[in-house]
């Protein structure tokens, strides 16, 4: 299996670039954050409980997103491979999917971060949320939070894959396609 753990800060790139990459590769794309919004859709009781933190620009309980993830490789049990965007965001969660992964055999191939400088995030997200409805890109301030979370907890989530030599990065600015061909060069070499 190829299974890629996409990494960023918020803005970064990831969900564009995740929906490039399972049609190339033909993998599954599991974002957190999108199964997290479609639970607030739906109005579910997790829903309800993730609205208030995501609200404030914080991470939800690693429990909540383990299960999540849990449920969705036991839902996609022919993949050929996953890839992980918004997940894993803090070292409790690398060492559940670790153990997710080994007890089906499998595991995780590469990190590849996608690098861009906070301004330029910043930026990014405020446009997004000029058409995007989504509530947590609305303010700078909220956005900051993200980013504070982003540099606390999910950061060192990195030396986790780098210690495992599974880390890779690309330059997260510049044209889509060219971003898009940077990472395939990788995803080529780990196939
Ligand atoms: P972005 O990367 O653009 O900030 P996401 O769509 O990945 O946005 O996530 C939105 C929000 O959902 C996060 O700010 C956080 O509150 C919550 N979230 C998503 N994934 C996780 C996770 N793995 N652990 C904890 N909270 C998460």
């Amino acid at each position: 299996m190829l299974n890629i753990v996409l990494f960023g800060p918020p803005g970064a790139g990831k969900g564009t670039q995740s929906a490039k990459l399972i049609e190339t590769y033909q993998l599954v794309h599991l974002s957190t954050g999108d199964l997290l919004r479609s639970e607030i859709a739906g109005g579910t009781e997790l829903g309800l409980k993730a609205k208030g933190l995501m609200d404030a620009g914080l991470l939800v309980p690693d429990e909540v997103v383990i299960g999540m993830i849990d449920n969705k490789l036991a839902q996609n049990p022919t993949a050929k491979g996953f890839i992980f965007d918004g997940f894993p965001r803090t070292i409790p969660q690398a060492q559940a999917l670790d153990s997710l992964l080994t007890n089906r055999g499998t595991g995780i191939s590469a990190m590849i971060a996608l690098e861009v400088e906070e301004k330029e995030l910043i930026s990014r997200l405020l446009i997004r949320g000029q058409s995007s409805g989504r509530t947590d890109d609305q303010n700078e301030e909220l956005i900051e939070n993200r980013v504070k979370e982003y540099n606390t907890k999910t950061a060192p989530v990195a030396s986790f894959y780098k210690e495992q030599n599974k880390y890779f990065s690309v330059y997260g600015i510049g044209e889509i396609e060219e971003i898009f061909s940077n990472l395939c060069a990788i995803m080529d070499k780990l196939k």
